[in-house]
């Protein structure tokens, strides 16, 4: 298996997988989007909302709030000593104090916790007009996107990467020319007998001139041996924490495995 990082940054990031199988790829997607854990607000306590919104309506946006945090610093409340009663290992507590007239935003909310912050500070909650007030404690804690969408830590895609081979010599008409130079961006006056296309996006455009090109002069080719993957956080991880804790998933589940077929022996 051979891993290989395309492009990355805080929120996006494009990685190549070769020697791996199409069943494993959707495993490893499923788990990055439903299992890896994100920290969301849980519970709201208002103690006053005169907004125009109903406090349901409040907490489900506030619920929807991706929250920075330690990874290694909480545990799931299911799993948590306190046997789920909630304790400073699985809970954060914030709170929010805010009086009209303005918008009250997401980074208006406080907590003791360093650690824990609003991903984005500017993310509406809800507009207080004048002698408005809105006033809550919320609990956050971590959950999966398995349990809830709120948790979910990433929009994951993958797909086989396509090699695009241009005969060049049957290139001659001037339609299928002229589409083939503006989508490779290459003159083919110089070209050589064949052109190779392995850039996803190039690839792309290129099979859109093949409908107005010779038959064979266009050939496509999926590597279904390698997989590309996209992985974009919509939680407070960033995509090769969400990445590494899908590994850190996967194998946990091996040795599991391989702990339950010890033992019928
Ligand atoms: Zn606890």
């Amino acid at each position: 298996m051979k891993i290989q990082i395309l492009t990355k940054d805080d929120k996006e990031m494009s990685f190549s997988v070769e020697d791996i199988t199409s069943p494993f790829a959707n495993e490893l997607r499923r788990v990055m989007m439903q299992e890896v854990r994100t920290m969301a607000v849980e519970w709201v306590d208002f103690r006053k909302n005169d907004s125009a919104l109903p406090d349901e309506l409040v907490a489900n946006r506030i619920g929807q709030i991706p929250l920075t945090f330690d990874k290694k610093a909480y545990n799931l409340p299911e799993e948590c000593e306190c046997g789920g009663k909630g304790c400073v290992n699985c809970q954060v507590e914030l709170v929010l104090k805010k009086k009209g007239p303005g918008v009250v935003y997401a980074s208006d909310m406080k907590t003791k916790a360093k650690d824990v912050q609003p991903v984005f500070d500017k993310i509406p909650i809800v507009e207080l007009f004048e002698n408005q007030e809105l006033q809550f404690e919320a609990i956050a804690q971590l959950g999966t996107g398995k349990k809830h969408v709120k948790w979910q830590a990433a929009i994951v895609g993958y797909r086989n990467p396509q090699t695009v081979t241009i005969d060049t010599k049957k290139v001659e008409e001037e339609a299928c020319r002229k589409a083939v130079e503006k989508y490779t961006r290459k003159s083919l006056k110089d070209a050589k007998d064949k052109i190779v296309i392995t850039d996803p996006q190039t690839a792309n455009l290129v099979m859109q001139a093949v409908d107005i090109c010779p038959p064979d002069s266009i050939k496509s080719e999926f590597n279904e041996n390698v997989f590309v993957f996209n992985v974009e956080s919509v939680s407070g991880l960033e995509p090769e924490q969400i990445v590494e804790s899908a590994g850190e998933i996967l194998e946990k589940k091996m040795s599991i495995f391989e702990k339950s077929l010890g033992k019928l022996k």
